[in-house]
């Protein structure tokens, strides 16, 4: 058993005033593995103050001075990688394989919040003015369960970056992977305040951080209703605002795609992170011409997969982060049949013999695009796949939805790929390839978010623009 019993505040571990232990699990047992104390209003307050001390002596330093601090961050994080490992894999579930990922991860984005900040030109001439990027002043990150590390050194590498302090409010449920990257960034002598760590729940010390009137910016990762919550409330005070949401990403497959190609990619997307990913492809539109034979393909190449243990290395799906996730995908694998969808493989119940964890069976049905199962985000390994007649009406179905995270298109002519690609209405769009660019911007389009996190463009949703011109 873990107990974890302090926050993060002005460069030191404290004990929280708040009083509240929540229960950590193994998701895989469903045994309690930890308990945490969370975090209350005062602690948000005490958080925020020492964030605000400390922004102006680190919104003035160089370059440099922000590049040596970025630099022993990223060492002292890379060196917690098994400790990582072993926390994603006990608390988040992940398996193996996807697991290491996660664990690399943290580090590689601060590398690459080192890059975006040497290449990036703070001053610079309009005319007859000059241009100042100025950092914003304190943000407060949010952040959710299902990349915790990787979402807190993203987001605190680039405000710090930008030359900004923070109040980091990771999610409650992944408190043991959150010890671990505190501890890391303790140790990398981060000046005291440039950031603090207040884990809590999100409607007491995140609605701290919603209204408060010295949290200049707000950069949230986690659902669309959470999100638009934030909007509203930080509208008093007009904060700045990055949200990275959901997503009901489409899979299109054109009518001379290769289904022995293909099918890794459509897998690979739909099951990412167990399906617990913002960027999933759960909508695969595919020609009615070619419905049989892929529906073949896809029931052989799921009844391969493997759902259940994530320290087996042969493991492709881990289970649900929680009860309540567990409950959320059966309910809506239920849905799926209640409303007329033809299920080809999965369903409701854990896979195998398995009795007890969060598991869930990899599902496949075949349904239209106006369906629940559809249109809202499960947040599991459930497909949807949607027949079309033409390329127009494949378009019209990728594009009718209310996100606009992700989407592929997979062709076996790249050029037609690329021009259907091209009208997505997609923050992010893949021709023949799973491949991620964290040097390109990243966020969604409608209700996917609001303005972009990597590279630059990351950077530039910490600052303002001062024009400055002398007479
Ligand atoms: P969530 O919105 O419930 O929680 C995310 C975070 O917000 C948590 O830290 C939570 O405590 C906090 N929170 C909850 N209520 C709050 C409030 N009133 N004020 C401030 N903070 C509050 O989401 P979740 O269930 O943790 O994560 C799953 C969701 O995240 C999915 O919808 C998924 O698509 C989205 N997600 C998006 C991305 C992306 O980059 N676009 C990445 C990962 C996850």
């Amino acid at each position: 058993m873990q107990q974890i019993d302090s926050i993060y505040i002005n460069g030191e571990f404290v004990t929280p005033h708040g009083t509240e232990l929540f229960e950590l699990f193994n998701p895989s047992t469903e045994a309690v593995i930890g308990t945490v104390r969370l975090a209350d209003e005062v602690d948000a307050q005490n958080a925020i103050a020492a964030a605000k001390a400390a922004f102006p002596a680190w919104s003035k330093t160089s370059k440099e001075e922000r590049i040596a601090v970025l630099k022993r961050m990223h060492k002292a994080v890379a060196a917690r990688e098994e400790e990582l490992l072993d926390a994603i894999v006990t608390e988040y579930g992940a398996p193996k394989v996807r697991g290491r990922w996660m664990a690399q991860y943290p580090a590689d984005v601060i590398a690459q919040a080192i890059e975006a900040l040497e290449d990036f030109e703070f001053v610079e001439q309009a005319g007859s003015a000059q241009v100042i990027m100025t950092p914003v002043g304190v943000a407060g990150l949010i952040t959710p369960w299902n990349s915790d590390a990787g979402f807190i050194c993203n987001k605190l590498a680039t405000a710090m970056a930008a030359g900004c302090t923070a109040v980091i409010k990771p999610s409650e449920m992944s408190a043991i992977q959150t010890q671990v990257i505190t501890e890391a960034l303790h140790e990398a002598g981060i000046p005291a305040g440039v950031f603090n760590i207040i884990t809590g729940r999100g409607d007491v010390v995140g609605d701290v951080i919603n209204h408060h009137p010295d949290i200049a910016k707000i950069s949230f990762t986690g659902s669309t209703a959470v999100g638009k919550h934030i909007v509203a409330s930080g509208a008093q005070s007009l904060k700045r605002v990055t949200l990275e949401l959901g997503g009901k990403s489409p899979t299109l497959i054109l009518d001379d795609a290769d289904l022995t190609q293909a099918m890794p990619l459509v897998l690979g997307a739909g099951f990412m992170n167990s399906g617990q990913a913002c960027v999933a492809g759960t909508r695969i539109l595919v020609p009615r011409s070619r419905q049989a034979e892929f529906e073949a393909a896809i029931i052989d190449a799921v009844n391969r997969v493997q759902s259940g243990d994530p320290q087996d290395a042969k493991t492709d799906i881990g289970p649900m982060v929680s009860q309540k996730q567990w409950q959320r995908v059966q309910d809506y694998i239920r849905l799926g049949e209640e409303e007329g969808a033809k299920r080809l493989v999965g369903g409701v119940g854990r896979p195998g013999d398995l009795e007890k964890g969060w598991f869930v069976k990899p599902t496949v049905f075949v349904g239209h695009n106006q369906m629940r199962i559809a249109r809202e985000e499960i947040f599991g390994p459930v497909l949807v796949i949607i027949p079309y007649d033409d390329e127009a009406q494949a378009l019209d179905i990728a594009n009718d939805t209310a996100y606009g995270l992700s989407a592929m298109v997979l062709s076996g002519d790249r050029e037609r790929g690329v021009r259907i690609a091209q009208q997505i209405d997609s923050g992010r769009v893949m021709v023949n390839t799973l491949a991620h660019e964290p040097k390109a911007p990243f966020g969604g389009f409608k209700q996917s978010g609001l303005g972009r996190e990597m590279g630059k463009w990351g950077m530039q949703a910490y600052l303002e623009a001062k024009t400055l011109m002398v007479g």
